[in-house]
């Protein structure tokens, strides 16, 4: 089945929002990022309509691995050089900041479990070292593995262990986190797909469609890339095998089990990489092939695959979101460009962003400035 498997517990959007003809602030964007926004500024008393052209979380954030990490889409050894110590510090202790908020938003939607960042060879033993000793040196929590279980050994040659990390029902959290912002007031317009930022009625406007470039900024559209990745979902397995997110290659390959016993798991995007920078949002036969025989490999006999799907993130060039005013436009924002790493960091930039707009903008934000990638 070519759709998501987090997506597929019914939902209906709530109603009860006011549907004032003129905001004050217009979202476009649906998922994480939208909805964090909507929520905080409602709840300070502003209108504000949410326009998403499908669904809620019918996007990204409910269709993506359900990892919830710390830090980004770089690792912490390779941010402190890209970064500098101190900038690289702040963004880790922003993001573990978010997880805690995460856990006491989304419910059961989340799952503290931990994560696991697995070498493959070598030399990925060597940056799992580095990444171990500067998490240490600079005192955040990280374990070295020694032993891998029976489903990893042989195949992994080292693994460590993030404490704080988690699993999520994507979907689902981000569904409680828009009901969340109707609650405060937001309204949200499903099947609503905003073709100018003229159409909007609004003082001001945030774009919120990381991957799924709208076509409303052709400045912003240029600095980000849209990027497939593709997932596979099995039948429940009959025991538990993972007990909290996995990941390898650097994130090449990356699964979870959930709940139910299901094995979600997705990437080999490397295979194709060229094919694989598109928008276009459709599962190809080639990298569903590798995910079905990773799958096979992992579990040591070919599972029942009962959903499949593909979903669309934004790459920046330097890996690090852009978040803040789009240059050149003083009444537009934007928040989009998580590079993969977007549910955790889609959370705090969506909240973020809504605190400078409410005249409150935090440090951290310097270090998203959409001028260094975005010109006006
Ligand atoms: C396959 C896959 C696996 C991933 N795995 C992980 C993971 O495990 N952990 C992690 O942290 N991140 C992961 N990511 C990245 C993460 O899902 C995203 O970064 C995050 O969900 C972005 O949230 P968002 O709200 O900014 O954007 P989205 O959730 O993509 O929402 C943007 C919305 O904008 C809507 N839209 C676009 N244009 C318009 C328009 N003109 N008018 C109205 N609406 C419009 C779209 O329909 C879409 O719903 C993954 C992404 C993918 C695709």
């Amino acid at each position: 089945m070519t759709s998501s498997y987090w997506l597929s517990e019914p939902w209906a959007v709530p109603d009860g929002a006011r549907d004032d003809e003129r905001v004050d602030v217009a979202v476009v964007g649906g998922g994480v990022t939208g909805c964090a926004c909507a929520h905080v500024l409602a709840g300070a008393g502003l209108r504000v309509r949410v326009h998403e052209a499908r669904e809620i979380a019918g996007g990204a954030s409910g269709r993506n691995g359900g990892f919830a990490l710390r830090g980004g889409a770089l690792t912490y050894d390779v941010a402190r050089a890209q970064l500098g110590p101190e900038r690289a510090r702040a963004l880790w202790q922003l993001t573990e900041r978010y997880l805690e908020r995460l856990a006491e938003l989304a419910g059961d939607a989340f799952r503290r479990t931990g994560s696991l960042r697995l070498a493959a060879d070598a030399p990925e033993v060597a940056e799992l070292e580095a990444e171990y000793e500067a998490l240490r040196e600079d005192g955040f929590a990280v374990e070295q593995r020694a032993e891998l279980g029976e489903a990893l050994a042989g195949r992994f040659q080292g693994a460590i262990f993030h404490p704080p990390d988690g699993a999520l029902q994507p979907a689902q959290w981000v569904r409680r986190l828009a009901a969340r912002a109707a609650e405060a007031g937001a309204q949200l317009r499903e099947d609503s797909r905003i073709e100018s930022l003229d159409e909007l009625g609004a003082d001001r406007v945030i774009i919120a469609t990381d991957g799924y470039t709208s076509g409303l900024s052709p400045a912003l559209d240029a600095a980000v890339t849209p990027t497939r990745g593709q997932i596979v979902v099995t039948e429940p397995l009959e025991r538990g095998v993972f007990p909290c997110p996995h990941y390898a290659r650097h994130g090449y390959d990356y699964w979870q089990q959930t709940r139910d016993g299901r094995l979600v798991a997705g990437g080999l995007r490397d295979k194709a990489l060229e094919t694989e920078n598109t928008a276009e949002e459709t599962t190809t036969p080639l990298i569903q092939g590798h995910l079905e025989r990773f799958v096979a490999e992992l579990l040591g006999k070919p599972p029942v695959i009962t959903h499949r799907w593909a979903g669309i993130f934004g790459t920046t060039e330097d890996r690090l979101p852009l978040v803040g005013r789009l240059p050149g436009r003083d009444e537009v924002w934007i928040s989009v460009g998580y590079s993969g790493h977007g549910n955790v960091m889609g959370l705090a930039c969506g909240e973020l962003l809504a605190q400078a707009i409410l005249g409150e903008p935090a440090a951290e934000l310097e270090l998203f400035d959409p001028a260094r990638l975005v010109t006006a």
